[in-house]
């Protein structure tokens, strides 16, 4: 894995998140797991090279930060928000995490790109096995926790708006934090289960952190200054749609003409989902702008 400086590593080059861990005095804290299969259990063996792993934090509910705990059976506690814990791998109309997770290993539903893991299919689950234990459960919280594990302190903010259980993870110690999905560095943002003006008030949040390093959910290790970059992107995407639905387009309509699929490619090895991304973004915010509100004088 790529190693940030004695302490810290991460890897931004696999196909899904950046899982990393962090090296304590007293073991390892594990900070989202891989979604292939292959790259799960080398992290696991590398992390634990350096000692137990004492935690295993998820950021957020989404496969690409959780599918690989599995793996990570009987090392450490999982902790992560209520949020996560209550959609953890839940299957959705519109999303079916577990076959979604599948697409990247060989079999009827694998769509082939080259950060594809062929190997992974000795090590995967069936549907029953897994979600007979998925490795879900273990620490679980609302609003902030603190974890102190030997000579760190680990600040897990609740930074809500990429997702409703979204975790930015502090280590002053470090002058450091991995802020999941609420930063896609340098690739498409993706917004689906967004709420887009918690997600900037989140990184309002953020900017009031004493940091030098910002380790995002995808893309390079960057800086506190990508924070304006990631408002940007969301401000542009909100205020199209805005714009859209002013005009009167019908959501086909604002789908086929919001399109910011010249800013930045996908995260690697996910190019072939540009169009995917662009239209669920425009097609999940038309729906946002246009839904009636609550009944401000419906009482209760
Ligand atoms: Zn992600």
């Amino acid at each position: 894995m790529q190693q940030v400086n004695d302490r810290i590593f991460t890897e931004t080059r696999w196909r899904g998140c950046n899982p990393s861990f962090v090296v304590t005095t007293d073991g390892v804290v594990v900070i989202d797991t891989p979604q292939l299969p292959t790259k799960a259990v080398a992290m696991r063996s590398e992390a634990e090279s350096h000692g137990p792993i004492r935690y295993v934090i998820n950021t957020e509910h989404h496969v690409d930060h959780i599918f690989g705990n599995y793996y990570f059976k009987g090392a450490g506690t999982v902790v992560h928000h209520q949020g996560v814990h209550d959609r953890f791998m839940v299957v959705y109309p519109e999303l079916d995490p577990f076959a979604y997770a599948f697409e990247s290993v060989p079999g009827p539903n694998a769509k082939g790109t080259d950060l594809d893991d062929p190997e992974g299919l000795a090590l995967w689950p069936d549907r029953a096995t897994y979600y007979a234990d998925p490795n879900k459960n273990g620490v679980c919280f609302t609003g902030d926790l603190t974890l102190w594990v030997g000579n760190h302190t680990f600040h897990l903010l609740h930074t809500p708006g990429h997702t409703p259980g979204q975790v930015a993870v502090y280590i002053p110690e470090e002058r450091t934090v991995f802020t999941g999905d609420t930063i896609f560095s340098g690739c498409q943002t993706w917004l689906m289960t967004s709420d887009v003006d918690e997600w900037i008030a989140s990184l309002g949040r953020i900017g009031g952190l004493d940091i030098d390093r910002v380790v995002p959910g995808h893309g390079p290790v960057t800086d506190k200054s990508y924070l304006h970059m990631q408002r940007s992107v969301l401000l542009d995407w909100k205020t199209a749609v805005a714009a859209a639905v002013a005009k009167g387009w019908s959501r086909e309509e604002t789908i086929k003409r919001v399109n910011f699929a010249e800013r930045c490619p996908v995260d690697v090895g996910q190019g072939y989902m540009m169009d995917y991304i662009q239209n669920l973004n425009a097609g999940s915010l038309w729906d946002k702008l246009t839904a009636p509100q609550p009944d401000p004088l419906a009482g209760g």
